[in-house]
């Protein structure tokens, strides 16, 4: 029988917790045991008494004797080294572990023996797509995105006819439209604003156009831009630069931006640079959520709002654990949709030959599988 351990985040800020009630009743109903830290739960909205009356067992994390006897820790974040020191060799970690050019969590795999599954690196299949928790998370940040671009902003989004005249709607520009950049737009279009967008992979153009918004035509260039598994790949330095020339004037007439645009494992593409802020309007507002990948705007910091000549720069990162009792559900689900194919009679087999396990799989009883990724330069 699989005993699971779910410990209490402690990253920073972290709020979100790995299982909920109903996923625990589920993971019980297959015949695994969980074992979850006191108080896991608890800044998502999940008391302890929640988790046992479904049968789970509350266990303190310095249970060493516990602990040696885990068989796969689910987790939001990357546990601590030490934690990580007191399992035994062979568990299973299962989490958003942030593996691109992570050097530590390979030292502390192989230190430990440990087996690890990414979920950044899930193969974007159908078949993946309920465990998908960059997507789940991902929606959060762009849904909540827009909540804070329209407090921050001295106008209203919808147009308005009042008895003292007409309000035009807000303008909102759209940066990359994939998981949070579609939210963000099906978001700010519910307020009633009047929503442009800009992406380099053409398919996203239609998608955009479904959700009532105009799509910025990419620049005439020979450089056409590609994709690889339903991601961006990188630009040119060249085509980054049209591209910003090409956005000078939509910002210029903009009320707010939404910077969502990312290439997996490398920074994010500059599309606001200083010059393009200083053609804003005083009182317009840029959030960037990409900012903790090197930021789609100059200037833009993690989890601080700048204001640059009347321009509010506002670095969004952490977005999905200011929503955490639904950010901790969706992910919840997710774990459990990628799990519950792997559990056999309550006992869970890593196939390493299925799909989804050899794209996530990072490490496998300390040998890390993936070094490209993990001791590569990524951000
Ligand atoms: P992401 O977070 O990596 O990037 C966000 C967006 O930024 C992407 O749409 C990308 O094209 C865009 N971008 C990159 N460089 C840009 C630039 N210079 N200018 C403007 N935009 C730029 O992407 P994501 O949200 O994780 O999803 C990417 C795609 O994968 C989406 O189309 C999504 O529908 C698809 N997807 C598929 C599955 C599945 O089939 N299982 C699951 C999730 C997502």
């Amino acid at each position: 029988m699989a005993r699971f351990f779910i410990p209490l985040e402690t990253a920073p800020r972290e709020t979100r917790v790995a299982v909920t009630p109903e996923t625990v009743k589920k993971f019980i109903s297959l015949g695994c045991s969980i074992f979850i830290e006191a108080g896991a739960g608890k800044s998502a909205g999940f008391l302890d008494k929640a988790y046992e009356e479904v049968g789970a067992k509350l266990i303190e994390q310095d249970n060493e004797e516990l602990l040696a006897r885990i068989d796969a820790v689910l987790c939001v974040q990357n546990p601590s080294k030490d934690f990580l020191s007191k399992l035994p060799k062979g568990t299973i970690i299962i989490g958003l572990l942030a593996p691109y050019g992570n050097n530590l969590l390979a030292s502390n795999l192989e230190a430990g023996g440990l087996t690890a599954l990414a979920l950044e690196l899930l193969p974007r299949i159908s078949r993946a797509q309920s465990a998908d928790a960059l997507s789940s998370q991902a929606n959060i940040a762009g849904y909540k995105s827009v909540l804070l671009a329209a407090s921050a902003l001295d106008r209203y989004f919808p147009m308005l006819m009042t008895a003292a005249g007409t309000v035009q709607p807000a303008k909102v520009v759209v940066l990359g439209a994939g998981v949070a950049g579609l939210q963000a737009i099906a978001t700010a279009k519910r307020l009633g604003a009047v929503v442009y967008v800009s992406d380099i992979r053409p398919a996203v153009k239609e998608q955009v156009e479904s959700l009532g918004a105009r799509f910025i035509e990419l620049p005439e260039i020979t450089e056409k831009p590609s994709e690889s598994g339903g991601y961006a790949r990188e630009v040119s330095a060249e085509f980054l630069s049209l591209q910003r020339q090409q956005l000078t004037n939509q910002l210029a007439e903009a009320d707010v931006a939404i910077c969502t645009a990312q290439v997996p494992g490398k920074k994010a593409p500059l599309l606001i640079d200083d010059q393009m802020l200083d053609q804003m309007r005083p009182g317009s507002v840029v959030v960037d959520l990409a900012v903790d990948q090197g930021g789609n705007c100059s200037g833009s910091k993690s989890r601080d709002t700048i204001l640059r000549k009347g321009v509010k720069l506002i670095g969004a990162s952490d977005l999905p654990c200011s929503v955490p009792n639904h950010a901790s559900s969706l992910y919840a689900r997710n774990l459990l949709a990628l799990l519950n194919p792997l559990i056999t009679n309550g006992a869970l087999i890593i196939n390493t030959e299925d799909e989804l396990i050899k794209g996530s799989l990072i490490s496998k009883d300390g040998v890390i599988r993936c070094p490209e990724v993990l001791l590569a330069g990524g951000n």
